[in-house]
């Protein structure tokens, strides 16, 4: 049998109880998964185990897929007008605000960011996204094609079908609904994995999915390994797409399942080395608060990341000084408590790995400016770290570090920095900092990326689309892009009058 997980938060950031079932969530129904394991869900605010999920294998999968081929064909996909579905998607919306502090009190307990955080963007944010795709379900419509007098063509957007969805552990509720969003409103079914070191909102979200009034199938969650159950995805013949944000290393994994199995449709969100360039005629304050939220955020645990920084000779010293303050500013600590900035990593794995990027940047000759230190003794925390004096060959300079770690680079002029910026295997974002908005313009559109911030950084809207050039990934999620991810374009043609 499945088990309930309850839970009584007592912090000073929110009071209240949780309680929801930790099963694989398949056909309506919550099982425990063929093989009956379990894994441990581990709070990396001190490291002991918050509670024990079912863990599911490509059995489970195999079964989440024919039950949602069922509920397409049957209670979804061209079953159910567009009016409906956006009608199911405003009511989950509508509950996710109801239980919202609670979700976000779930996401700081299992992922380790603030509350503060949690409960002003990362819930916000996907409640804004459902509701921004409950108004496109029924506005996704073809268009009527001029041939000739004896034909009538039109286009149809049609659902896929069945669809596999693998999400990471940075933003796991977001990133959540930036999946389901556009494949709900579009009619696909879905089987969904979240990331086994942040399962619990996405089991929070079940009951709210049941409630909302989507039939059975049409939704699964299915918990657990990436090579196992997300390989099982990727691989599996009956799922005709699958999108995918994480690393690039996986990535290119699911491509590599799916070009080998059914030619299945990938979108892939990957990593980012991001560039920040700070013109000398920026606005030195906005620059420097808006770099440290470019890094800092979310424990620099996202994949926009700006965490290369590139700042003008004439001003360096001064936004060296001014972003160094910012940084120490920044409390490190307790994500419920109400003044923390910042909480710990997402897991020992990730710390471990972080701490190894700084150690590389200390023995490849980098000056470390701030930090570079275990911040404390227990959980997963690391002290905001600045490193001085780097070389593009270095690591810490090249590799996604995803941790509260930046370099700070000099540049001469526009085209060398242009040139630095692009210098990347990776093009997720950059942004851009200067008075003079054609520089600001002509820079940011000369920068190799899918988004592009003047003036700011690390601000994302559903309705504006984001994804990656080069390695950063393919295809483009949120906004109205997102729709052509889960639709096949049928095109109708109706002879009205010619003979054979
Ligand atoms: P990951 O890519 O391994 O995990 C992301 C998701 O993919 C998880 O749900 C995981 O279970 C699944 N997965 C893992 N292996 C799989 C496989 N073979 N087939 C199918 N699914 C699989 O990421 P990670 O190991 O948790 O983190 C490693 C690095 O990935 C991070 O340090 C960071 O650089 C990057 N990352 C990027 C993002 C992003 O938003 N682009 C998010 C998380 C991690």
């Amino acid at each position: 049998m499945s088990q309930i997980f309850s839970y009584e938060f007592d912090t000073p950031s929110f009071k209240g109880k949780t309680s929801f079932n930790t099963g694989l969530y398949i056909d309506g129904q919550f099982v425990e998964g063929a093989e009956k394991q379990t894994h441990d869900v581990i709070n990396p605010t001190n490291g002991k185990v918050t509670t024990k999920i079912c863990v599911g294998t490509g059995k489970d999968i195999d079964l989440a897929v024919k039950a949602a081929q069922k509920a397409f064909d049957t209670k979804w996909g061209l079953n159910t007008p567009g009016s409906v579905r956006g009608k199911l998607l405003n009511k989950l919306a509508d509950l996710m605000e109801r239980d919202a502090k609670e979700l976000a009190a779930i996401e700081s307990l299992d992922n380790g960011k603030t509350f503060s955080w949690s409960s002003s963007i990362d819930i916000p944010g996907a409640i804004a996204t459902i509701r921004y795709y409950a108004g496109w379900a029924d506005k996704n419509h073809g268009q009527t094609l001029e041939t000739d007098e004896n034909k009538l063509a039109y286009t149809r957007h049609e659902p896929i079908g069945v669809v596999g969805q693998i999400i990471p552990w940075n933003f796991p509720l977001l990133m959540m609904s930036w999946k389901i969003g556009p494949a709900l409103a579009t009619g696909n079914t879905i089987v969904l994995k979240p990331s086994e070191f942040t399962p619990l909102t996405a089991l929070r979200m079940i009951p709210l999915i049941s409630e909302a009034g989507f039939p059975p199938g049409v939704v699964n969650i299915v918990n657990g390994y990436g090579h196992i159950a997300g390989q099982a995805i990727s691989e599996h013949m009956g799922i005709e797409k699958v999108a995918f944000t994480g690393s690039t290393v996986v990535g290119r994994k699911i491509m590599e399942a799916a070009a080998k199995s059914n030619l299945k449709k990938v979108t892939l969100e990957l990593g980012g080395k991001s560039p920040n360039v700070i013109f000398d005629d920026a606005d030195l304050e906005q620059a420097v608060n808006w770099s440290s939220h470019g890094i800092f955020w979310n424990h620099g645990q996202a994949c926009c990341a700006g965490s290369r920084i590139f700042v003008q000779s004439k001003i360096y010293d001064q936004f060296l000084e001014k972003f160094t303050a910012k940084a120490k500013s920044l409390k490190v600590g307790d994500p419920f408590a109400t003044d923390s900035y910042q909480g710990p990593q997402v897991s020992e794995i990730q710390f471990n790995r972080i701490m190894s990027y700084i150690d590389s940047g200390k023995k490849d000759g980098a000056t470390v400016h701030l930090g570079g230190e275990q911040h404390g003794t227990e959980g997963y925390f690391i002290q905001p770290t600045i490193f001085t004096n780097v070389k593009p060959e270095m690591k810490i300079v090249k590799e996604e570090i995803f941790g509260p770690v930046g370099v700070v680079i000099k540049f001469e002029d526009e085209d060398d920095v242009v040139r630095q910026a692009n210098d990347t295997t990776y093009g997720l974002a950059a942004a851009v900092f200067s008075q003079d908005i054609n520089k600001a313009l002509r820079v940011a559109h000369k920068l190799k990326a899918g988004t592009a911030w003047v003036n700011c950084a690390n601000t994302l809207n559903p309705q504006v689309p984001f994804g990656g050039y080069k390695q950063s990934g393919i295809g483009r999620e949120l906004g109205e892009y997102a729709l052509a991810n889960y639709t096949n374009v049928k095109a109708v043609h109706v002879n009205i009058g010619q003979k054979m």
